[in-house]
């Protein structure tokens, strides 16, 4: 009797799965809607308390190749008001990932003009003047060259946009919002509006002069981003008390490695690429000293030279709690840590 229900139920999941099979098409299609009202329907900022700072890694990588790192990317969110630090390539697509509004990016500071720093900016762009129908260009501040890089790309972009605004028409593709407003600045306050104060200072990463890092205050709540920068004193006095230090690392004996290597099957050119970058980014040492004499509450790494896969991270940043006794984080692409001001600041991954 036993046997004959067991064969019964068999005969029933095999049916079910049958069923399952034939319709299999449609099944999919129906989850496809659904993960497509889901993703129209996401607004991260709906879930992220509004009295609380909050920084996203939509870049953490480098020059070098890494197929799970874009290139420089740092958002802070304040009061519902988003601020892009750089647009490495990648980024601009992370940042969407992330569901992050792009119609409340009040714009793009770039902390140097490294093209890791700012290649991404054209797809950024794209998203936001199709995907919000943006009334004015995104706005572009950096150092000295920023103008000539918005010409550019507004020169590059030129054709693409008149078959977009063809296509689309002007209610969906403004005329007016499309590409770059440049915006050229120097160290001292660079923003300053709703109580959201940023200020951008020199940083070390000679030849590429001027390098700013950033500070951005609100409501007694700070972040400090270094951009790229050999170990700074400048950064170490502008990060005085910061919540969360964001700065860069390097790893020079992984870094010298890569340079052997590259020496061993005659490239000796690629090699002496890796030793000249040696010197104008930090050490793991470095960067702990900097959040130490700064009094930090909190370092976070990004722009990780190299990046190693995920279990061997650890040893790109060997020696930085040597240095510092703080809370240390290496980000990933999708992270986000909220500041409230007393406590640890809490993280998330928005992409996992
Ligand atoms: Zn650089
Ligand atoms: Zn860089």
């Amino acid at each position: 009797m036993r046997k004959k229900w067991l064969l019964a139920a068999l005969g029933l999941v095999g049916l079910a799965g049958a069923v399952a099979y034939t319709q299999r098409d449609t099944i999919a299609m129906a989850l496809i809607s659904r993960a497509a009202d889901g993703a129209m329907a996401r607004n991260v900022m709906t879930d992220l308390p509004a009295d609380q700072l909050h920084v996203g890694f939509c870049g953490t990588g480098s020059p070098l190749p890494s197929r799970d790192r874009a290139a420089a990317c740092t958002v802070v969110i304040a009061n519902g008001r988003l601020f892009v630090f750089d647009m490495g390539e990648g980024s601009g697509e992370t940042l969407s990932l992330m569901g992050m509004p792009l119609d409340r990016v009040q714009g793009v500071w770039l902390t140097h003009l490294h093209s890791d720093h700012f290649e991404g900016l054209g797809p950024l762009a794209l998203q936001r003047w199709a995907g919000t129908s943006a009334q004015a260009p995104l706005p572009l501040i950096g150092p000295a060259g920023t103008d000539q890089v918005a010409q550019g790309l507004n020169i590059a972009y030129g054709p693409d946009s008149k078959f977009r605004m063809a296509h689309h028409g002007p209610a969906v593709v403004p005329p007016s919002g499309f590409g770059f407003a440049a915006r050229v600045i120097t160290p001292g306050v660079v923003y300053d509006q709703g109580g959201i104060r940023i200020t951008a200072f020199a940083v070390g990463h000679e030849p590429v002069t001027p390098s700013y890092g950033f500070r951005l205050d609100w409501q007694g709540k700070s972040v400090t981003i270094s951009g790229d920068t050999a170990k700074s004193q400048m950064l170490a006095d502008m990060a005085k008390g910061t919540n969360l230090l964001v700065h860069e690392v390097l790893n020079r004996d992984l870094v010298e490695t890569m340079a052997q290597a590259a020496d061993k099957h005659g490239q000796p050119k690629r090699g002496k690429i890796f030793r000249d970058i040696k010197d104008y980014h930090a050490s793991p040492e470095e960067a702990g000293d900097v959040a130490k004499v700064a009094g930090a509450k909190m370092l976070a790494f990004t722009h990780v030279v190299p990046s190693l896969p995920r279990p061997l991270m650890r040893l790109v940043t060997l020696g930085a709690d040597t240095h510092y006794t703080g809370p240390i984080r290496t980000m990933r692409d999708g992270d986000l840590l909220s500041i409230n001001g007393k406590d640890e600041p809490a993280y998330r991954n928005l992409l996992d």
